[in-house]
């Protein structure tokens, strides 16, 4: 895709285990291109793409999956929240972790400015008990549904099935995988 007027950027992913993504990233940017040019000696222009990349320009890691947010897992926490990755990390595959966390931050703003313009005691029961517990209810029911697509993506765009050659809607045919 574009990055600027002169240069483009690519983006290379490939299922790993865990330990191999992580030996591999901890080598650095020399090794993740021999890596990136082993595997993809397709058609041109990528050879020569890859070829042309800085060692400098590149960077690389794991990138997995983790279980959903649970806000049990707050309850105790009275004036603690987490909003974006750190509350419900997400592989890339559908573009959805910085859509998510920016609707946390307006979201959690909202509950904020909406409960102690209705509740001007809002603080005798609390931040938690007036603002976290439903906000984070919220984010976890909206976030999930992401998370979980997120993870359906990575194993689907690293599959044969991607290869399918049709020129039909993608979910025409998924049906019949
Ligand atoms: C390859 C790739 C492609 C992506 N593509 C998309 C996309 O197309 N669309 C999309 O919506 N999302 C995408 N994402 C996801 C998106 O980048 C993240 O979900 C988003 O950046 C999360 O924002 P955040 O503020 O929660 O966390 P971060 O962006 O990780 O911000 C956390 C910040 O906290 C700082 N920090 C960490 N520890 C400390 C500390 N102890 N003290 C002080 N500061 C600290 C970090 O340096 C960092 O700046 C992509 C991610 C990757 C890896």
């Amino acid at each position: 895709m574009p990055y600027d007027a002169k240069t483009i950027m690519w983006q290379f992913s490939f299922p790993l285990s865990l330990s191999e993504a992580k030996e591999l990233s901890a080598k650095g940017a020399k090794a993740m291109k021999e890596e990136a040019c082993r595997r993809l000696k397709w058609h041109d222009p990528i050879p020569q793409i890859l070829a042309a990349t800085l060692e400098a320009d590149i960077t690389g890691y794991p990138v997995y999956d983790r279980k959903l947010f649970d806000p049990i897992l707050l309850q105790e926490k009275e004036n603690i929240t987490l909003i974006g990755d750190a509350a419900h990390p997400m592989s890339p595959f559908k573009g959805q972790g910085a859509n998510q966390a920016i609707l946390d931050a307006l979201a959690l703003a909202r509950k904020i400015s909406v409960t102690c313009d209705k509740n001007p005691n809002w603080r005798e029961s609390g931040v938690r008990k007036s603002i976290l517990n439903k906000f984070e209810e919220e984010m976890a029911k909206r976030s999930a549904t992401k998370v979980i697509d997120s993870a359906k993506a990575a194993q689907l765009l690293h599959s044969k099935v991607v290869l399918h050659e049709g020129n039909e809607p993608r979910g025409r045919w998924l049906s019949g995988f």
